[in-house]
């Protein structure tokens, strides 16, 4: 295909680009960084548009190289933009306005309007910059569960790179190839499909990443108690198979400890459903404190509470449970210049062999009805010989 042909094309792409990820957004008003990439197809769709006029001898004039370059430069730099905003960085438009002024800047230096060679080397390597640093942030990006919806832009981005470093080796070893300002041929148009290319790519690339960041919020909202914070009763089957299937391979130590906070109804009835709400997420709060991150924590019922433990056993969870009852009992809730006191009954077994999820947190469960029975705020758990015991 021709030059002419294939910018148009690429004009085309831009176009899709810009609507669709504009349509996505209107779809999903809180995904800002939509915004971002519909302007980096706004500026490449502007940029394809003022290249397409090369070709059209009474519009020539609108053809200025320091322009397009800027705009190229500005839509590279508008998707690294929409990834830092999407990893809740600063996005970073300031730089993007500073860069793109430079570009024009330095082009309007009669030397540098002049040659078309020396105005591609001046740019080429920012753009070389521009990608490679949309690389290493998506690379570094933190959250596993995203990275694997990554790898498509990062792969994009990777690939264009290497076109463009092909394209700087080749003007900066050839300068005086006859370059024009509708260029030499090969590179123009291997550059023109390269763009066309990039750009389709990019925009599924940048849908993708939303939608599965859509997909993985929805999961954990499903999965989540919404006035603790913690996991619910739904997650607890679907985390609780998964960990025990592990330690049955790996033979792993795993146990489950459950608490239930003591007389919760008179907390209520004394002061209210909404203090009796922050008596809740007060518990939770100073129970965090007590675990470990990588402890499972589930809310599984009104007052009622589970955390799954794993890589520890015996005493150690001995050590836990005291320690979460302590500091409950040390910790009262200060309200309207009350101080109201909170205590935790609390129970606990160890998976044995063989032994499934729920028939440990079915022993757990005994051990905090026998903490219950024997006078509130103690633990309770079965000891080596399955017998129940309490913690003193
Ligand atoms: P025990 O020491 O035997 O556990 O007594 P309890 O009063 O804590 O237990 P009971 O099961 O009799 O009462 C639990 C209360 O928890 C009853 C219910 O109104 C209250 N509750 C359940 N869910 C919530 C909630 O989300 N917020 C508030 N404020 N109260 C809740
Ligand atoms: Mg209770
Ligand atoms: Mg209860």
């Amino acid at each position: 295909m021709d030059s002419f042909t294939l910018q148009i094309a690429s004009a085309l792409a831009s176009a899709i680009m810009m609507v669709s990820l504009f349509l996505l957004y209107r779809a999903s008003p809180r995904e800002l960084c939509l915004l971002d990439w519909t302007a980096a197809g706004v500026l490449f769709f502007l940029r394809n548009c003022l290249g397409i006029t090369v070709f059209v001898p009474q519009l020539a004039v609108f053809a200025s190289g320091a322009v397009v370059n800027a705009l190229y430069l500005a839509a590279h730099a508008a998707i690294l933009v929409g990834v830092r905003r999407h990893l809740g960085l600063w996005p970073g438009w300031p730089l993007v306005g500073v860069l793109a002024l430079l570009v024009v800047v330095v082009n309007l230096v009669p030397v540098v309007q002049q040659s078309v060679p020396l105005r591609l080397l001046l740019m080429l390597p920012l753009v070389l910059l521009v990608c490679l640093l949309t690389v290493y942030t998506l690379w570094s990006a933190p959250d596993p569960q995203m990275r694997s919806v990554y790898l498509p832009l990062l792969v994009i981005e990777l690939l264009f790179s290497a076109q463009v470093l092909l394209k700087i080796v080749i003007v900066a070893l050839d300068p005086t190839m006859s370059l024009s300002q509708s260029g030499n041929e090969l590179l123009q148009t291997s550059g023109y499909l390269a763009m066309s290319a990039f750009i389709m790519l990019t925009t599924m690339a940048c849908a993708l990443i939303v939608i599965r960041r859509q997909e993985l919020e929805l999961r954990r909202a499903s999965d989540t108690d919404p006035l603790t914070g913690w996991l619910n009763r739904r997650a607890l089957q679907r985390i609780a198979s998964h960990e025990f299937a592990r330690a049955e391979r790996t033979g792993q130590p795993c146990a489950m400890l459950t608490f239930d906070i003591d007389h919760f109804k008179k907390i209520n009835d004394s002061h209210g459903h909404a203090i009796g709400d922050e008596a809740l997420l007060h518990v939770t709060t100073l129970a965090q404190d007590v675990m470990r991150g990588y402890d499972y924590l589930f809310r599984i019922g009104g007052e009622e509470f589970v955390v799954l433990l794993t890589d520890v056993q015996g005493t150690e969870l001995g050590v836990v449970a005291a320690r979460l009852r302590h500091k409950i009992l040390q910790h009262p809730l200060h309200r309207a210049q009350q101080q109201i006191n909170i205590t935790i009954s609390i129970g606990y077994a160890e998976r044995q062999l063989n032994e499934d999820w729920q028939a440990v947190l079915d022993r757990a469960d005994r051990a905090l009805y026998h903490a219950k029975q024997h006078g509130r705020d103690r633990v309770s758990f079965y000891n080596n010989h399955n017998v129940l015991e309490w913690l003193r």
